[in-house]
């Protein structure tokens, strides 16, 4: 058992849906709190939609995603695995942003997260649009590139939007690749479909040796196979998970700002991170849950439970470095 400080409320002591919502039910640990060295999974929301090109609203996410989390239990239903049994795991807060000035936003999530990487605290981040993850990239990776597997309906390596602007929910991980924190030969994009603005639009991320995997050799493929595949360009090197709730159909998944009909569902989505176990994983983004297109909260739901999904892996990998 691991610190009794790292326990989530349990669910048959108090009701789930009593008490304050934290990220399943995990103490909320500041970082200037004496308990902040010792956690090993920091969950962290990231309220913030100033790199949204079009229908906003992921600033709420962080809040409903804390509100549907607190339904999740401990143990996971395939692998037994109790990630808070595991490691120390705790909700970190919101890092700061200024949700009128962009640059400076993402300065100060690359300032939190760097604090999170110099205590040894692996990142799992609850969006927030998808720009997020470039600051977080960025402190994390700050050192060596990474590693990166991509799950989404979108690539998000455009170049730039509206005369210039280079910093959007549809560019972080070109200006990632750019800034020498993604490898690209050791990316992988999963279930990438929709209209695109120019039968070009893929080019310059194939150029760079970004594996894309598009929605149809998904299906015909088999998920499984996919997987397997996506595992062995990462290795047994340092990858991060970046999961745009936006790759699951929005038949399931409708709280988004750019849904893209003929995605995965959520059982697929499941099987696919569970295929993460294993891996040499140092961080975990669940983006693009907007709580505005989302007035029924089940697009939330799916993204607490595959954040709970991704918790899992990440504790599996923390757990087996701190064994090494
Ligand atoms: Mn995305
Ligand atoms: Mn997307």
């Amino acid at each position: 058992m691991k610190d009794a400080d790292f326990q989530p409320i349990p669910g048959l002591k108090t009701p789930r849906f009593a008490d304050l919502a934290t990220f399943m039910r995990l103490p909320h640990v500041a970082q200037s709190d004496e308990k902040f060295s010792k956690v090993d999974i920091g969950i962290t929301g990231i309220p913030f939609d100033g790199g949204t090109s079009n229908r906003p609203g992921t600033r709420h996410g962080p809040r409903q995603l804390r509100d549907l989390s607190t339904m999740i239990r401990t143990t996971h239903p395939k692998s037994n695995i109790n990630p808070f049994t595991l490691v120390n795991c705790a909700d970190l807060g919101d890092a700061p942003i200024n949700p009128i000035d962009v640059m400076q936003s993402l300065d100060l999530i690359t300032e939190f997260f760097t604090e999170l990487k110099n205590q040894n605290i692996t990142p799992l981040t609850a969006g927030g649009d998808h720009l997020i993850s470039f600051p977080i990239l960025r402190a994390i990776a700050a050192d060596k590139p990474v590693g990166m597997i991509h799950f989404d309906a979108h690539t998000d390596m455009n170049d730039s939007y509206f005369g210039g602007s280079k910093f959007t929910h549809g560019t972080p991980f070109r200006r990632a690749i750019e800034g020498g924190f993604l490898d690209p030969k050791r990316t992988v994009q999963i279930g990438i479909r929709g209209i695109k603005y120019d039968a070009t639009d893929f080019d310059w991320a194939l150029e760079q040796g970004v594996r894309i995997i598009e929605i149809e050799e998904c299906f015909e493929r088999g998920l499984n196979d996919v997987m397997d595949e996506a595992r062995s360009i990462v290795g047994n090197h340092e990858t991060y998970v970046s999961f745009d709730i936006d790759c699951i159909d929005p038949a399931f998944a409708p709280g988004t700002g750019t849904p893209e009909i003929g995605g995965f569902n959520t059982f697929d989505a499941q099987q696919m991170v569970r295929k993460l176990a294993g891996l040499n994983l140092i961080g975990a983004d669940l983006v693009e849950v907007s709580p505005p297109f989302d007035p029924s909260g089940g697009t939330a739901w799916v993204g607490a439970s595959i954040m709970f999904e991704l918790l899992c892996v990440l504790a599996h990998a923390v757990n087996a470095r701190n064994d090494a």
